[in-house]
């Protein structure tokens, strides 16, 4: 979708801070971090919300590529997260996992 942000960060017409990409996920750094490590994973196909997500392998893909850089960052404990819908915080609607680390996490998010 051209008038997509993540759509067009993911195909690089945005710039943004790759983190890691393979055949279908982009992974980048989130413009306004909340903690040391904030990473978005998202799929290169558009996709709306996880709601709207029917590819069981895609979505698998997502949470795994955050597990990598988790990994590759040497970090142990992290948080992923994916915010449905706008009651949840959802602002940007294009399916993406957030990888937050390096800084105590509370329980349960606000
Ligand atoms: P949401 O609130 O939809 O779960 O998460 C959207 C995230 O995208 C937010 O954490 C926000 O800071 C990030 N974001 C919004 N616009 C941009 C952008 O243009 N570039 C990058 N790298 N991150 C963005
Ligand atoms: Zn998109």
């Amino acid at each position: 979708m051209t008038d997509c942000l993540f759509c067009r960060i993911a195909e690089g017409s945005i710039p943004s801070k790759k983190v890691f990409e393979d055949d279908a996920t982009y992974a980048f750094e989130d413009i306004a971090p909340r903690a040391p490590t904030h990473v978005l994973v998202v799929p290169r196909a558009h996709v709306s919300t996880l709601a709207e997500a029917s590819d069981e392998a895609l979505v698998g893909r997502l949470f795994l590529t955050a597990a990598r850089i988790a990994r590759e960052k040497g970090l142990e404990s992290y948080r992923v997260v994916v915010n449905n819908g706008e009651g949840a915080g959802q602002t940007v609607f294009h399916l993406h996992v957030h990888l937050l680390g390096g800084r105590e996490m509370a329980w349960p998010p606000g």
